[in-house]
């Protein structure tokens, strides 16, 4: 798989607003927020799509999702609500080919999406 961006941000090579960290996963603000709060949850090692995802990931992606429902819960957001989004390949939206999880909260949340 070749490297993306998101490399570089987990290298510190490339600045971002991380606000969680752990041996597995990073979580930072999107440059480009949908919501008053979109962070990211990235996986260290890189996944380019869900679709190339197995069994063998089956925790980390579980521990994508609890990582931001606590970030959500530590904020404040919990109790009215957020979305998590995992976009994958050309027709999910997908832009940048490191498997991320979008956190987004702090609005009234659409549906469906565009
Ligand atoms: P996707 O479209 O692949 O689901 O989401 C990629 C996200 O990465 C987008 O929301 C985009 O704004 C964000 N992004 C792209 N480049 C950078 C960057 O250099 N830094 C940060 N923090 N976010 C980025």
């Amino acid at each position: 798989m070749s490297e993306t961006l998101f490399s570089k941000i987990i290298r510190r090579e490339i600045a971002a607003d991380i606000v969680y960290e752990d041996d597995e996963i990073l979580a930072f603000r999107d440059i480009d927020p949908k919501a008053p709060c979109h962070v990211l949850f990235i996986p260290k090692t890189p996944i380019a799509t869900l679709d190339d995802a197995g069994p063998e990931q089956a925790a980390l992606l579980g521990r994508l999702m609890l990582e931001a429902a606590a970030y959500a819960r530590r904020e404040g957001f919990a109790e009215r609500g957020y979305r998590v989004v995992m976009n994958c390949r050309d027709e999910g939206g997908q832009s940048v080919y490191h498997i991320h999880l979008h956190l987004l909260a702090g609005r009234q949340m659409g549906w469906p999406p565009g």
